[in-house]
């Protein structure tokens, strides 16, 4: 597997490289992300969780309760406690966080969703779709990222 992006904890315990580029980038401006960070949204990469290599560490995973009643479970490093990556319902996908790359820059989101609840002091760009609660990943995500999920979701 040739790994063509990396990153971690802050610790250094936890290391991982991505497989592919992602299927897609969601930037959450929901009220769980906020609080789950302590910012004002994040930053989530989604791809196949075999593409999510573990270079180092074993993050732990923790299930944290939503504000809809389910739980999302967020994988941490043991030692420093860093989210690198969560799961919603699915494990065949991994939501990894944009802000623990080496490289953050190179992301950019491709959609931005719950901006219902965005802090009003961030102005989304035009050009990137938005929506104020979710979206249909048939019309948004590329012919070859949908190829991909349902390969995995099979
Ligand atoms: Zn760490
Ligand atoms: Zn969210």
């Amino acid at each position: 597997m040739s790994v063509s992006r990396e990153g971690g904890c802050s610790c250094g315990s936890v290391r991982y490289g991505l497989a592919s580029e992602p299927l897609f980038v969601h930037c959450c401006h929901c009220l769980n992300c906020q609080r789950q960070t302590g910012s004002a949204f994040v930053i989530n990469l989604l791809i196949e969780a075999d593409r999510v290599e573990l270079l180092a560490g074993e993050p732990q995973a923790v299930d944290v309760p939503r504000d809809d009643g389910s739980t999302q479970r967020i994988y941490r490093c043991p030692t420093c406690q860093v989210a690198v990556f969560s799961e919603y319902g699915r494990p065949e996908v991994r939501f990894v966080r944009g802000g623990t790359l080496d490289r953050p820059a190179e992301i950019t989101p491709d959609v931005h969703i719950f901006t219902k609840s965005k802090l009003p002091w961030i102005t989304l760009p035009e050009s990137t779709p938005a929506f104020e609660v979710y979206y249909d990943s048939k019309t948004l995500w590329p012919a070859g990222s949908l190829e991909r999920l349902r390969a995995v979701m099979r």
